[in-house]
């Protein structure tokens, strides 16, 4: 019996190609931070940040702990000094990134459906981003929090781990209190959304259209997925099928 409906965000419910999203997400964020760092360097410890989240495993800090531990003081800046900034960036310019998405066709209607029959839903984002910012992105694809009571966002202030490996699905579960097999993990990118949910014993839904495979890495690697674990593949409609006979 199907208990609970995690979701994807980012060309899953909303259609937001990466390779046009994070360039032009960098491009504000560097202006934002022209005055205290340099772009290369603001780059290279954002980076160095999140490979600090992705090597969380759900047992130690929060994600945005993991990122700051590093982050600020490879800058030689204090925290206070540049937290105000990336607040101001969240609110004043990453509204501006809305017209490089737009809705999924059937999100609403797929996440309506999936609310039915007392189920929990989450919306399983890499939780790399702050809550402001994932809010943002709901909003953009008309499934404001304002509208819809979600068990579970996550984000980089409430997650331990991040996709990268199967401890953020199991931080899921253990929020929700169900097992793996009373869930259905639905997501476009193979390598984070449908290996390690499978890995944690999570069945899953390959979301592929009908945009197509937006990302370059969304595609499957080598890893496979257990075929029993595997329930289907194609567009949200697709899951809106499917939702009430499981
Ligand atoms: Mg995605």
């Amino acid at each position: 019996m199907l208990k609970a409906v995690l979701f994807d965000l980012d060309d899953t419910l909303l259609i937001n190609n990466m390779a046009s999203f994070v360039p032009a997400y960098f491009q504000l964020l560097s202006a934002a931070f022209a005055d205290s760092v340099p772009a290369e360097r603001l780059f290279l410890e954002l980076t160095r940040g999140i490979e600090a989240m992705d090597a969380n495993d759900g047992s130690g800090s929060s994600n945005e702990d993991a990122f700051k531990a590093v982050f600020y003081p490879a800058l030689g800046l204090c925290r206070e000094e540049l937290q105000p900034v990336f607040e101001r960036f969240y609110i004043e310019e990453f509204p501006k990134l809305r017209s490089i998405t737009r809705p999924m066709p059937g999100a609403r209607g797929v996440v309506e459906q999936a609310f039915s029959g007392d189920r929990q839903v989450v919306i399983a984002t890499n939780p790399v981003f702050p809550r402001v910012a994932v809010e943002q992105r709901l909003d953009w694809a008309g499934l404001s929090v304002l509208d819809f009571a979600f068990d579970l966002v996550t984000h980089i202030e409430n997650m331990h781990a991040t996709k990268a490996g199967s401890a953020y699905y199991r931080e899921i579960l253990s929020v929700l209190g169900r097992e793996p097999q009373e869930c259905l993990m639905v997501g476009d990118d193979w390598q984070r959304d449908m290996v390690p949910a499978a890995q944690m014993g999570i069945p899953v839904f390959w979301v592929t259209g009908p945009e197509g495979v937006a990302s370059p890495w969304a595609g499957p690697g080598d890893d496979p997925v257990p075929e029993e674990l595997l329930t289907g593949r194609g567009s949200l409609e697709d899951v809106l099928s499917m939702l009430p006979s499981i």
